[in-house]
């Protein structure tokens, strides 16, 4: 970083062009400090085995994030949001370790499941919790126990996290009891030791101690007969917030207040023999602080008593570090001042006397509309961020080859009341269960398949959890108050498997959907969630898909023992049709007028016939047409009129006219809503016809499920 023709430049970019055209503030980022400082921690514990977790709660930026994930790192997580972030932006499992004093179940739960490297754990309650979670899924889970060795580390109180007093990790002189204790529980496998002894730490002797404490406790441990694989020292690495020294050039440079990573690894490695145990190491703050600065603009200039101020756009619910922990912070002018130099509060605009990002800070005298640089906020500065005052938090920008690319977005007014809601939802505060959900945004697509509309919903992150989908179907499918559809399609996934479940417009579970199953095959090939051959599963078994020039040609399972002929007494009338399951169950009648005003009464009447009890049938009237085709109009259950087109309807028709009139094959079937055409290969039957998505968008669903 330096002033070239009196501008700031970082690397070679000049900050105020990014200024110009991102607008102030804004956080900003650069690719080679950050990588050169998870190199030099890489280097400093090149001599033993180790893991670099990164801690995402220093900076949680998605994009660095899968930069990170991509030099092969891995996470420290503290919560179930930051594993959910972690595994998103393409973590490994097996490199991520999750932390934290007060995990949920829930958190456990996810943990677990998604087979992470490790458990920190910090209290016994805690390890009998995750013994008990592990057994329910059957596995044995890994985990360290975060040891509290009470050695001061001259940090700030608020972020000291190893000594007498902390709420972090178990007592030491408690810790061998409770390692043994675990040690004797079957679905956990205490792997190591883990201690991290706050953040910010500048100096060498609170490791030393540290390391002396480990040896001595692994020992005892040892003893005991458990052993140790991990050691995981935390983070901690401190910066030194008021050397410029890193300012003026892009080399690693010699720190006057804080330790280098060798001197934090050294604290470790150099007097102890650790044999093939694997170091992990957590660093947050060291590998992002300098990476990153705030770029914000002088609003006003004043003069209160004797006191000067800049009065800045960036304010503490951007930054809190100055406000929080009296944080220093340097500043640049990005064009440099005049030589004149005043004190200066640097505050921001909430209403609140805690909101500075400097005080009493000798700085050039600068006018209003000029802007300033707040340096090293890369850790601990967006993730810190809030929307106190209804401001909208920061856009992100990183300079990456000479170049700077945004990041993160900046938050627009309506995200503001992303979860505000229009109107009160009464609690039923009888039911002694709690809700799952509130408000949800529920991403769709609605496809249209031969006059059938669809909506498509990906639910395999489990999004509608909590959510009672017959109920959510009901309402989606009511085309006065909501979208409509003839029908709810929900993909998930099941062991590796890609499962869809159609839900009829009064919120009934249908077995198959032919037109659901195109639509769904169209929906999943177009987002690249499956390829162009495919299998998917629905509730009556696999059906092999195959798309050419977008048109998916699906596989309708027959059921060849339902095949039965049947004469139902309706009104007393013989009325003949023949029972086929094609996914679905269906009654094949056929008929000289398909135009008879009566057929759907009549369906009507066969629908809830007692031949058909207790889930009933669909009911196909069918007209010969030429030699090939056929006119078929179905009245649907679940939807309970008639439909525009079925396609398990289509099928079971084309079948029986092959049986019964021997109709060759391939068979055109005419619908109401479009064409379809029904194929057999191998004694299997295909149905194809044109599919199209209509949009997509985003639903809102507001209500509290139970
Ligand atoms: N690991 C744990 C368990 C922590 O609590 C923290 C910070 O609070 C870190 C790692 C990261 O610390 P730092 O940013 O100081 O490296």
């Amino acid at each position: 970083m330096k002033y070239i023709n009196n501008e700031l430049y970082w690397g070679k970019v000049k900050i105020a062009d990014i200024a110009a055209s991102v607008g102030t503030p804004f956080y900003l980022y650069n690719y080679d400090v950050i990588k050169r400082r998870f190199k030099s921690i890489e280097k400093a514990f090149k001599n033993v085995k180790h893991i670099l977790c990164y801690a995402l709660k220093a900076n949680s930026n998605f994009i660095l994030l899968n930069e990170i994930a991509r030099w092969g790192y891995g996470a420290e997580v503290v919560s179930g949001g930051e594993l959910f972030i972690a595994l998103k932006a393409g973590f490994s499992p097996e490199k991520i370790v999750f932390s934290g004093a007060g995990k949920t179940e829930d958190e456990i739960f996810a943990g677990v499941e998604n087979r992470i490297l490790l458990f920190n754990i910090e209290s016994l309650e805690e390890i009998l919790l995750i013994n008990k979670i592990a057994k329910k899924s059957g596995k044995i889970q890994n985990i360290l126990i975060r040891v509290n060795p009470d050695i001061d580390t001259a940090t700030h109180p608020y972020i000291t996290t190893g000594s007498k007093g902390s709420k972090f990790g178990v007592e030491w002189k408690k810790a061998v009891k409770i390692f043994e204790k675990a040690n004797s529980l079957s679905n956990i496998k205490i792997v190591g030791i883990h201690i991290h002894l706050g953040s910010q730490i500048l100096n060498k002797e609170p490791f030393i101690n540290c390391s002396r404490f480990i040896n001595r406790f692994i020992k005892s441990i040892e003893s005991a007969g458990i052993k140790f694989r991990y050691i995981n020292i935390g983070g901690g690495l401190g910066i030194d917030y008021e050397n410029d020294s890193y300012f003026s050039d892009n080399k690693e440079s010699e720190r006057e207040k804080s330790i280098s990573p060798k001197q934090w690894a050294d604290a470790f490695i150099s007097n102890n023999k650790w044999g093939d145990r694997i170091f992990i190491t957590e660093p947050g703050r060291f590998v992002m602080a300098e990476g990153g600065m705030i770029i914000t603009k002088i609003l006003y200039k004043k003069k209160s008593f004797d006191k000067n101020f800049y009065i800045i756009d960036a304010a503490m619910n951007d930054f809190i570090r100055p406000s929080l922990y009296n944080a220093h912070h340097n500043i640049k002018p990005l064009k440099k001042g005049s030589k004149k130099q005043i004190k200066v509060d640097v505050v921001g605009p909430i209403c609140e006397s805690g909101d500075f990002m400097a005080k009493n800070r000798t700085l050039s005298v600068l006018k209003k509309g000029e802007l300033l640089a707040i340096l090293s906020a890369g850790a601990y500065g967006m993730s810190l961020a809030s929307n106190y005052n209804s401001r909208l938090r920061l856009p992100e920008v990183i300079i990456k080859n000479g170049r700077a690319a945004l990041i993160r977005s900046r938050e627009n007014k309506n995200e503001l009341l992303n979860n505000q809601l229009e109107e009160k939802i009464w609690l039923d505060l009888k039911k002694k269960t709690a809700f799952q959900q509130i408000i949800k945004k529920i991403e769709f697509s609605k496809f249209s398949a031969s006059g059938n509309d669809f909506i498509i919903i990906d639910n395999r992150e489990n999004i509608l959890k909590g959510i009672n989908k017959k109920r959510l179907s009901k309402i989606i499918c009511n085309r006065n108050k909501s979208i409509g559809a003839d029908g709810v399609i929900l993909i998930s996934k099941k062991d590796e498997k890609h499962l869809v479940t159609f839900y009829n417009p009064d919120g009934s579970i249908a077995e198959c959907c032919g037109n659901g199953l195109r639509a769904a095959a169209a929906y999943l090939n177009k987002y690249k969630i499956l390829g162009s051959e495919q299998t998917i599963e629905s509730a009556d078994g696999s059906h092999e898909i195959k798309i050419r020039s977008k048109i998916p040609k699906i596989r309708i399972n027959i059921l060849k023992e339902s095949f039965k002929e049947q004469i139902l007494n309706i009104d007393n009338n013989k009325i003949k049709g023949y029972i086929v399951t094609s996914g679905v169950p269906h009654f094949v009648i056929f008929v000289n007028d398909i135009n008879d005003p009566q057929l759907m009464n009549t369906a009507k009447k066969i629908r809830y016939n007692k031949t058909f009890a207790p889930k009933g049938t669909n009911v196909n009237f069918v007209k010969k047409e030429t030699s090939g085709k056929i006119t078929v109009r179905t009245y649907e259950r679940g939807v309970e009129a008639e439909t525009q087109s079925c396609g398990t309807g289509a099928v079971a028709s084309a079948y029986i006219s092959r049986k019964i009139f021997k109709t060759k094959f391939p068979v055109n079937v005419i619908t109401k809503g479009g064409k379809l055409t029904v194929s057999r290969e191998n004694g299997k039957n295909f149905l194809f016809g044109e599919v199209k998505e209509i949009y997509c968008g985003i639903f809102n669903l507001q209500g509290i499920y139970y």
